[in-house]
């Protein structure tokens, strides 16, 4: 079995936005909360959290505020929503989609499912949150 990963990269459809994570992502989850449906069209929005200062991004990126202290970040010519950030933390979500090769890392929980709106079978055994996750 390969080694956890330190360093991932990726981007948008398009091409017109790329992503470096130079350091091993803190986790990855499922989350199913109504913005994450809303803003993805998805039953539920997969992201790998990286410390911030660890990920660098290339391209032109449009964000969209769904409360005053939320970023979401999309490619500004196709649209492909890539990250996700709450400003006061440390951390950067990024869209698990997005990254070319992610090796060994794997989604560990489903979290906000007391927003779930459809039963899913997508990793069945994983623990379940109702809210944020531990
Ligand atoms: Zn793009
Ligand atoms: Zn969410």
């Amino acid at each position: 079995m390969a080694a956890v990963k330190d360093s991932y990269s990726g981007g948008c459809r398009c091409g017109a936005v790329t992503f470096a994570a130079r350091r091993p992502a803190l986790g990855a989850n499922h989350c199913h909360c109504r913005s994450c449906r809303k803003m993805s069209g998805a039953l539920a929005m997969t992201w790998a959290t990286f410390p911030a200062d660890a990920v660098s991004i290339s391209g032109e990126t449009k964000d969209d505020a769904s409360s005053a202290d939320v970023r979401w970040t999309r490619c500004a010519s196709c649209g492909s929503l890539l990250f996700w950030r709450r400003l006061e933390r440390d951390t950067i979500d990024v869209a698990f989609g997005a990254i070319d090769d992610p090796g060994d890392l794997v989604p560990s929980n489903h979290i906000w499912t007391s927003h779930r709106v459809a039963r899913f079978t997508l990793d069945p055994e994983l623990p379940e949150f109702p809210e944020r996750g531990a």
